[in-house]
């Protein structure tokens, strides 16, 4: 890294710090305007996907700018990116990295990003030597709480120059390989003593394990949940286990999304991502994203997958930014019943909730819907447990759960095989085939 990135990168930490104390009340709605004002003018002009997607709308009225997703970028992704790079060289390049184990795949200072496929097919994200100097300044900007000398261990499936590149003497970085064995990495780990974990959720409850029995001995001062949605139960037994909150950042290759205030919120990064927000009743959202920086591949108006549930109180940080009260998994994934004679979607956090109340022997499970009014559940269980016992217990508990919606003729069918989702595989624990 050459000392102008490592400039840049400090200007960008600043005014990550800047915007975080001093955007507030007027400030932020005034500096999102302003931005969006310069970007969707100057992507008029760049993107012909974009000019062509937008005519006939009036720009100055961006909120109203008709959406884009995933498919209808990846359906005119040359047209789409304001430099021309055509999907097929960029696919190319990043499968040809992914299979070499060299994991900044680049296209002259472009890196090229690939977001998991789990909807069908994957996504292509460009972002620029630039723009990646702002996310890291921005990201480090907002999620070292205090300036004091610190050890950062990330757990990440793959390794990026930037990180090893971002150590100096204050900050230190190490990767841990995500596909290596975990024995090894707790050795090191205890070793490295490092002052704050950054790991996929299934990762940091391997940790907890290895805590439990003794094997890890060493406590960081602080862990970040990344890559993958924390569930509560989940967060609440790291929480407790290691007396520190549960820390997370909400990142998708669309966006930098979220990243925890000091008082353990998850704020949504309003000066990096204007968000609205399209109602799904019950309290959900699922987001439309603008990011007001990035111009390689402008995202204005994207919708993203995912369910949130965003917290009606202001965060005692202090920050005006909004609170994510939890990310619920994604809209795809939607259970469908027939509820008072009406069909009715049944958000997967309500029947994740039932699971968690139904037996204490439920180890893992996983609950698909292949139509409506039906549920297939495997439950993975302690040795001790008695499965016919459990599986009534599912069954009551899923059931009680459903009326109260008023739906009363679910079919269900309970199993008890083996789950694997690995660390690297997004943990899906409900979904709708
Ligand atoms: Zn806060």
């Amino acid at each position: 890294m050459s000392i102008s990135d490592v400039l840049t990168m400090g200007y960008h930490f600043g005014q990550a710090r800047w915007r975080w104390q001093h955007l507030n009340g007027e400030r932020l709605p005034a500096f999102q305007a302003t931005k969006t004002r310069q970007l969707i003018a100057w992507v008029a002009q760049h993107s012909a996907f974009y000019r062509q997607h937008w005519q006939g709308h009036n720009l100055n009225d961006w909120r109203n700018l008709p959406a884009v997703d995933k498919s209808l970028m990846m359906a005119n992704f040359r047209e789409f990116n304001t430099l021309q790079v055509p999907a097929a060289a960029a696919f190319d390049l990043a499968q040809q990295a992914e299979q070499q184990r060299d994991f900044v795949p680049r296209l002259g200072d472009l890196t090229i990003g690939l977001s998991s496929g789990t909807s069908g097919y994957r996504g292509l994200f460009l972002v620029s030597a630039a723009e990646q100097l702002l996310w890291a300044g921005t990201i480090l900007g907002r999620t070292l709480h205090q300036i004091k000398p610190t050890k950062i261990a990330f757990f990440l499936r793959a390794n990026s120059n930037l990180y090893q590149q971002l150590g100096g003497r204050l900050i230190q970085f190490r990767y841990f390989d995500l596909t290596q064995a975990l024995v090894g990495h707790i050795q090191v780990l205890n070793e490295y003593r490092p002052t704050i974990i950054v790991a996929p959720p299934a990762l940091l409850l391997q940790l907890l394990a290895a805590a439990q029995n003794g094997q890890l001995s060493h406590r960081p001062e602080r862990m970040i949940s990344v890559a993958d949605a924390l569930a509560n139960d989940e967060q609440q037994q790291l929480s407790n286990y290691f007396d520190i909150p549960i820390e997370q950042i909400y990142q998708a290759t669309e966006g930098l999304l979220g990243i925890s205030c000091a008082h353990g919120n998850l704020h949504l990064q309003e000066d990096i991502v204007a968000v609205d927000f399209e109602d799904l009743g019950q309290g959900r959202v699922t987001p439309y994203i603008t990011d007001l920086w990035r111009r390689t591949q402008p995202i204005i108006r994207y919708r993203l997958n995912d369910v949130l549930r965003l917290s009606s109180q202001p965060c005692t940080c202090g920050s005006a930014f909004a609170v994510i009260e939890q990310i619920e998994g994604r809209r795809d994934d939607l259970c469908y019943f027939t509820c008072h004679g009406q069909r009715q979607a049944i958000f997967p956090d309500s029947l994740r909730r039932a699971m968690l109340l139904a037996h204490s022997a439920i180890q893992e499970y996983q609950i698909t819907q292949t139509h409506d009014d039906q549920l297939t559940i495997n439950v993975m269980l302690a040795d001790f447990a008695d499965q016919v016992a459990v599986g009534a217990a599912v069954e009551q508990q899923i059931k009680l759960h459903l009326a109260d919606y008023g739906c009363t003729n679910c079919q269900l069918s309970i199993g008890f095989e083996p789950i694997e989702y690995g660390l690297v595989n997004k943990r899906r624990r409900v979904i709708r085939q």
